[in-house]
């Protein structure tokens, strides 16, 4: 009797959501109930919230630090969002990615739109708040931001949502439970796609290779 074993490499799904679109509630919850996904943690030049940690919710950098890392070539892509800058690090992709983890991503639609030109094919997925008004309504119950930034992030909302297309799923975050569902759904359905796998018999030979190998 021949048995098949299916192996795959790592995937990375990125995530992109209006600020206030309820996306790290989200994303936590994928985290901690399911132990393939990890987070890719992004550089940035903001100044912390009081809630985050250096190294656990973003890399913290002064401007100047991040701009030697681009000249490292240190990023996959970085962009300015919201008045700072924003990257994702060559060295917390790689490892993990080699590894067979698949990686979550939480990137603007500038960085989405760069990174699926570079790696075509990342998973990406835009989550929607059901309208403006809930967004304007999570920024200010969230209450870390000022007047000027959430002004600021509603206004970059309503750009961002035109974009919504150029993604490859689009979510409407009415219920948390039926958003992380089918966040789940697609995440489940994108682990057994042909062009991902390898099969292998029992005697550890190739039969099919996926085309990225
Ligand atoms: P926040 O300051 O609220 O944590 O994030 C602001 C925006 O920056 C969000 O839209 C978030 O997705 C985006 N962002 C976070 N990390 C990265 C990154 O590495 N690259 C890019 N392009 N955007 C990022």
């Amino acid at each position: 009797m021949i048995e098949f074993e299916l192996r795959r490499t790592g995937m990375l799904i990125v995530v992109s959501a209006p600020s206030g679109g309820g996306k790290s509630t989200i994303l936590r919850a994928l985290l901690e109930s399911d132990e393939s996904l990890s987070y890719s943690v992004s550089a940035t030049t903001r100044t912390p919230r009081e809630c985050e940690d250096n190294g656990k919710d973003y890399h913290f950098f002064a401007e100047h630090a991040f701009k030697s890392l681009i000249d490292e070539d240190a990023f996959y892509e970085y962009a300015e969002v919201h008045g700072n800058w924003y990257g994702t690090l060559k060295s917390e992709i790689d490892a993990k990615l080699a590894s067979g983890q698949d990686i979550l991503l939480d990137i603007d639609v500038q960085g989405s739109l760069r990174l699926k030109e570079t790696m075509p094919d990342c998973v990406s997925i835009f989550i929607l708040p059901p309208s403006i008004a809930t967004l304007e309504k999570r920024l200010r119950d969230r209450g870390s931001d000022s007047e000027e930034v959430i002004q600021r992030r509603l206004g970059n909302a309503r750009g961002e949502v035109r974009m919504a297309d150029r993604y490859d799923y689009i979510l409407i975050n009415r219920d948390l439970d039926d958003t992380i569902a089918n966040m789940r759904n697609i995440i489940t359905a994108q682990r057994f796609r042909s062009s991902r796998l390898m099969l292998k018999d029992a005697f550890g030979r190739v039969l099919v290779s996926s085309p990225s190998d």
